[in-house]
């Protein structure tokens, strides 16, 4: 590997690393945070500033993580904190209702055309699971179509992604899900529309939704091909089925309206997260009157949650997507295409083969000089190279996403000097991953 500008050892994280482990499996609460793509000690953080994390060695990164998308105005906003600690001084949990979550509601409908309801709960997991249990009540159906390489929380019958093939029936991806509840699930190649056409005729009658990342980040950057998500739209509506948009990631992200607002398709129901929880737990779900009306306690579908709506994380959502105005969605775009340029310049004049991707703001990197369409062109690069180039830039204080398989998300706090800290960086990882051997 090339000179390190820090010293690459990181004794405070791994001391931490080491308690977590004897008290957490895996010494981490969410799996991906445990560096075991790229290997090495994960940094524990201390602090976030703007486009800043400090690490329990004292050190600093440019974060091109974000919390995986929901810091789009950097961290520690002032405006955010300010109305998260005037909100907390009212007091954390009521169980009941309140007007934060009413305002934060509202906002969203504002925003996004085709929401004409929502559901606020607390992950993202909760909002897709309960989506596809909506979209099975109102159906009356229980076939779901997903597709490989699409994350969608850890729901049960949505931990299948069963390898490429037309209609493969979903095999579960983890011990503790049963055959019977990923049978349910029809896993498909992403980005092919004969293959859901295929399934539509194999299973008439019997398909309650499709669900769809708007423009999945979850097997790096791959977006939709022109014209495939009104194919889905339009298969749905043929079919009876409803169309399921998870804009979890995108959502409030990618424009104003999120994905919806780049490309226009109107989905049955969509799922968020991330961002409109202002770095809090909450998310929601929501779409067509209709077919929310069939939620409780208006209708028979059940769906509940005690911390659903939660004062304190209503209040930094509404804070923070009352800042999203224009200009900070101009703001975020531009400061995403000059790193988008940093990196492929620097990846370009040592010769790593690599496909850059986007979708509006959010980016990744594929070491592969093929376009990426679906997951298995996504499995095909070589990831050892982004190994590499990850441990480069994070012994020179920037910090991506520790595998190649997820996307880069900038803030609006990304200023000059933290693109010059990037830039300073990539020469030397892009010289790593030249070098990689598999
Ligand atoms: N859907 C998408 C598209 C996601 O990216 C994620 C998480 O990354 C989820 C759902 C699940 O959200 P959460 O981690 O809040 O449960």
């Amino acid at each position: 590997m090339s000179e390190l500008a820090y010293p690459y050892e990181a004794p405070a994280s791994q001391a931490l690393f080491d308690r977590a482990a004897a008290v957490t499996p895996g010494g981490v609460n969410s799996p991906v945070r445990a560096f075991r793509a790229v290997g090495g000690t994960p940094r524990f953080m201390v602090s976030g500033s703007g486009p800043y994390l400090t690490d329990a060695d004292g050190r600093e990164y440019v974060d091109l993580v974000c919390s995986w998308g929901p810091m789009i105005l950097g961290h520690a906003h002032p405006e955010v904190i300010a109305a998260v600690q005037e909100a907390v001084a009212r007091g954390t949990s009521f169980g009941t209702p309140a007007e934060g979550e009413v305002a934060l509601a509202e906002a969203m409908v504002e925003r996004v055309a085709p929401l004409e309801e929502v559901r606020l709960v607390s992950s993202g997991t909760e909002a897709t699971m309960s989506a596809i249990r909506l979209a099975r009540g109102f159906t009356q159906r229980t076939k779901v179509i997903k597709f490989a390489g699409c994350y969608h929380g850890h729901v049960d019958s949505l931990l299948a992604a069963a390898g490429s093939g037309v209609a493969t029936f979903a095999l579960p991806d983890t011990p503790g899900v049963t055959g019977a509840q990923a049978s349910d699930t029809i896993v498909l190649p992403y980005n092919d529309l004969e293959a859901v056409h295929a399934a539509f005729a194999a299973h008439p009658g019997e398909i309650a939704c499709v669900i769809t990342e708007a423009s999945p980040g979850n097997m790096g950057v791959v977006p939709p091909l022109p014209g495939f998500n009104q194919g889905l739209k339009d298969a749905c509506a043929a079919n009876g089925a409803l169309f399921v948009s998870d804009e979890v990631m995108t959502g409030f992200r990618t424009s104003r309206a999120g994905w919806y607002g780049v490309e226009g398709v109107v989905p049955d129901l969509m799922t968020f997260g991330k961002v409109m929880g202002g770095g809090f737990p909450a998310a929601a779900f929501g779409g067509r009157a209709d077919v929310m009306a069939h939620l409780a306690p208006a209708g028979p579908v059940y769906q509940a949650g005690t911390l659903s709506g939660n004062p304190v994380a209503t209040a930094a959502g509404l804070a923070q997507l009352r800042l999203l105005d224009d200009a900070a969605y101009e703001k975020v775009d531009a400061v995403s295409a000059q790193i988008q340029g940093l990196v492929t310049e620097a990846l370009a004049k040592e010769g790593v083969a690599h496909t850059l991707q986007t979708a509006s703001n959010m980016f990744s990197v594929f070491f592969t000089d093929r376009p990426v369409r679906n997951y298995e062109d996504a499995k095909a690069q070589q990831s050892f190279r982004f190994t590499a180039f990850f441990h480069s830039l994070l012994s020179h204080g920037v910090y991506l996403p520790p595998s190649s398989f997820e996307s880069w998300f900038v803030s609006t706090a990304h200023d000059e000097r933290a693109v010059q800290r990037i830039a300073d960086a990539l020469p030397a990882a892009a010289r790593a991953a030249a070098e990689a051997t598999a």
